[in-house]
């Protein structure tokens, strides 16, 4: 428990400039009780700000907070139960580690034992039982959110809210970290609410992915949907990689791009429209009946499991991706081979051709 309900949810502010600035555009969100869900969206497009409204430590201009069918709107930051750990870690800098770790259970009057054993499987959980002595100044920044997370979890809420908890720390211990928040949210039973702008993360940790955008809702579902079915050119492009073509009809199921035909299973419903198309579908040895192109490869990217080759069509990047299968290594293409390339209707999507190209892949 809980679910959290979201309810035309309106928030401005007046910037130091004294213009308003409206931060979240009637938000209407159902948040699944007991999922793992992520805020996710570029930097600035209000995601600090929602989370901050859900904990009620901002007011919203308008709209409604429930949790659980219940208005919390009212109600303080203490009475909503919540466990937060900030994006930037608010821990308090006079107390060990040990200490900050117990602060919940201690407010919440907790026996010594229960104490006890609650910050010892906290402070293993996130790496710092070695460190239970030392004060918040003598940790690195990575620590410390560690520590913010360790005593998020000590009050045992059944709502978990975290700003960007992973962003601080090194790679390695942040893809670790992800695995371990989600196996705590789920052997807990929590609702956890996890802001972030890296996508992967995302990915990674989510059973439900909530996509947004200057102030708006574009998109939510699981990663899957999202990869899958992205409901618009900034969703394709956000969540994973994605090749943009523009395209005309021609007739009820063709298109034509460049002067070649491309046959899609679905009707055409626009006359301009754009082709979207991920690395993976792209064939490198083209097939006979698909839509082909050449271009010369500029860059081969080595990553471990697949080649990304960045293939210059007219001046346009294409990125595609090859598996590597086995062992060998060897390459059959190079950089500056001119090549043909090919995918399929059945692979793309299809969306209305925006007004400005560029403006709608921004990130602002
Ligand atoms: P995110 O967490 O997605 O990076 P924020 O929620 O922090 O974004 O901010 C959303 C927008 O609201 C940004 O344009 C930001 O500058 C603005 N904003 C956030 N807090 C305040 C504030 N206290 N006063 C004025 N503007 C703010
Ligand atoms: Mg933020």
């Amino acid at each position: 428990m809980p679910n959290v309900k979201i309810v035309n949810l309106i928030k401005r502010f007046v910037s130091a400039r004294g213009e308003d600035l409206l931060a979240l555009d009637r938000l209407n969100l159902d948040i699944p009780d007991r999922k793992y869900s992520t805020l996710l969206g570029p930097s600035g497009c209000g995601k600090t700000t929602l989370l901050r409204i859900i904990a009620g430590l901002l007011e919203p201009t308008s709209g409604q907070i429930l949790f659980d069918n219940m208005d919390v709107s009212g109600k303080m930051t203490q009475e909503r139960d919540i466990g937060f750990v900030f994006q930037n870690f608010s821990i308090f800098p006079h107390m060990d580690v040990w200490h900050n770790a117990a602060y919940g259970p201690v407010v919440r009057g907790w026996s010594q034992a229960e104490i006890a054993k609650t910050v010892e499987r906290n402070l293993k959980l996130v790496g710092l039982e070695k460190r239970d002595k030392a004060l918040p100044h003598e940790l690195s920044g990575g620590m410390n959110q560690r520590l913010g997370l360790a005593r998020a979890l000590a009050g045992h809420s059944s709502l978990l809210l975290l700003d960007e908890p992973l962003s601080a720390l090194d790679a390695k211990i942040g893809a670790f970290l992800r695995y371990e928040l989600k196996k705590i949210a789920k052997t807990n039973h929590l609702t956890a609410i996890h802001v972030t702008h890296n996508q992967e993360e995302a990915m990674t940790i989510s059973d439900n992915i909530i996509l947004m955008r200057k102030g708006e809702i574009v998109q939510t579902g699981t990663p899957e949907a999202l990869y899958d079915q992205p409901n618009s050119m900034f969703a394709a492009n956000f969540i994973g990689k994605c090749n943009f073509f523009k395209a005309r009809k021609k007739s009820s199921h063709s298109v034509e791009i460049d002067g070649k035909m491309l046959q899609l299973p679905n009707e055409v419903s626009q006359d301009k429209i754009v082709i979207g198309i991920r690395p993976e579908k792209i064939h490198l040895d083209p097939h006979p009946d698909q839509i082909r192109f050449s271009g010369r490869i500029e860059l081969i990217n080595f990553l471990g499991h697949l080649y990304e080759y960045r293939i210059n069509v007219e001046s346009d990047i294409v990125s595609a991706y090859k598996r590597i299968k086995g062992k060998n290594l060897k390459q059959k293409y190079h950089e500056g081979d001119v090549i043909e390339f090919s995918f399929s209707g059945e692979d793309v999507f299809v969306f209305p051709e925006p007004e400005d190209f560029k403006k709608e892949l921004s990130l602002g």
